[in-house]
């Protein structure tokens, strides 16, 4: 079992809890967004960044009252009485709706920042079922470039886009601190889900190179090792796009070392390269047996992802809506 998934201890998560406001720096305050979930872990992280009275709010929780009571607690804490502004990560809902209501906290209207897409993503995995501009209208964010730059007392953000988990997502480095808000490209536990591969894995490889010094994800205990945790993302997505590639032709000599119990179909039969799976079935043999249920879905998503990077590279070929089908030796990648 991999670092990435021991929290997933008999399938299930245990997560580290996390208080409702951490003062993590001088110029970093956690503030969670009171929305626990599978898809969340311990609620959504958002920050307060800045060491003045007025900072910089990145990201806004789900919209629900809590996280106004969070955040005012977080203001009363610092000694921050306003926001200069506000920054949303991504459109998914777990991160732009609250948006509203902590306007309507503050009692006036502060500017809202945003990588504006050309187009809309539909919505997936449960995580963007909301659509972002019925959340905040559209024509009241500032659209935030690749490498833009916003400054308040005691801390500098610079921007970058990394597109992949939505097709939106920036990332920020506190500069003072060669820290980065990683958002949810990189979590405090376990992976995310993503919305397109190649897109991501560039995206990890940017953060990489930026080399920062911790994350502070939007999910999750802060992150100490961040170069290290990057990598291991690059590593176990690799690891998994090979586990997808071998779903197709499991090792029919095997020793089987499960218990006799089992009744998973990769340790049972010996398989033709050629035969037509049905992504349902690639998932069982790809995620462990006892994986909670309610993971199934995003795990199934990010199989999905898989296959479509696969068939971009000449490995598989998609058949029917759900069926796939191996038509060239994984080796040749
Ligand atoms: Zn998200």
């Amino acid at each position: 079992m991999s670092s990435l998934t021991q929290h997933l201890r008999s399938g299930k998560q245990v997560l580290q809890q996390l208080e409702p406001v951490s003062v993590l720096t001088p110029r970093v305050t956690r503030v969670l967004g009171g929305n626990p979930g599978p898809f969340t872990l311990t609620g959504t992280n958002t920050y307060l960044v800045g060491t003045g009275s007025k900072r910089i709010l990145f990201d806004t929780g789900d919209g629900l009252p809590v996280f106004v009571e969070h955040l005012r607690a977080a203001f009363d804490r610092t000694g921050c009485t306003g926001l200069e502004c506000i920054v949303v990560s991504h459109w998914h809902h777990d991160h732009l709706g609250g948006v509203a209501s902590v306007q309507e906290f503050l009692g006036n209207e502060v500017p809202v920042f945003k990588f504006i897409p050309a187009s809309l993503e539909e919505t997936f995995g449960g995580e963007g079922a909301r659509a972002p501009y019925d959340m905040w209208p559209k024509e009241k964010f500032t659209h935030l470039e690749d490498g833009a730059v916003l400054k308040v007392e005691g801390a500098t953000l610079r921007f970058h886009f990394t597109p992949g988990h939505a097709n939106d997502h920036m990332v920020a480095m506190l500069e003072e601190e060669g820290a980065m808000l990683s958002a949810d490209n990189v979590l405090g536990t376990g992976t995310g889900v993503f919305r397109d591969l190649t897109q991501y894995l560039d995206s990890l490889q940017k953060m990489h190179d930026l080399k920062p010094s911790r994350l502070y994800p939007g999910h999750g205990p802060v992150v100490e090792d961040a170069v290290a945790r990057i990598s291991a993302y690059v590593e176990h997505r690799t690891a998994r796009v090979r586990q997808v590639e071998a779903a197709f032709s499991p090792p029919a000599a095997e020793e089987e070392e499960s218990d006799p119990t089992s009744t998973t179909a990769s340790t049972s039969a010996s398989v033709s390269a050629s035969e037509v799976l049905s992504l349902t079935e690639i998932t069982r043999r790809v995620y462990p047996a006892d994986l909670d249920p309610k993971l199934f879905r995003p795990a199934m998503a990010n199989t999905a992802n898989v296959l479509r990077h696969l068939a971009t590279v000449g490995v598989v070929a998609q058949l029917g809506d759900e069926e796939w089908k191996l038509i060239k030796a994984p080796a040749q990648l």
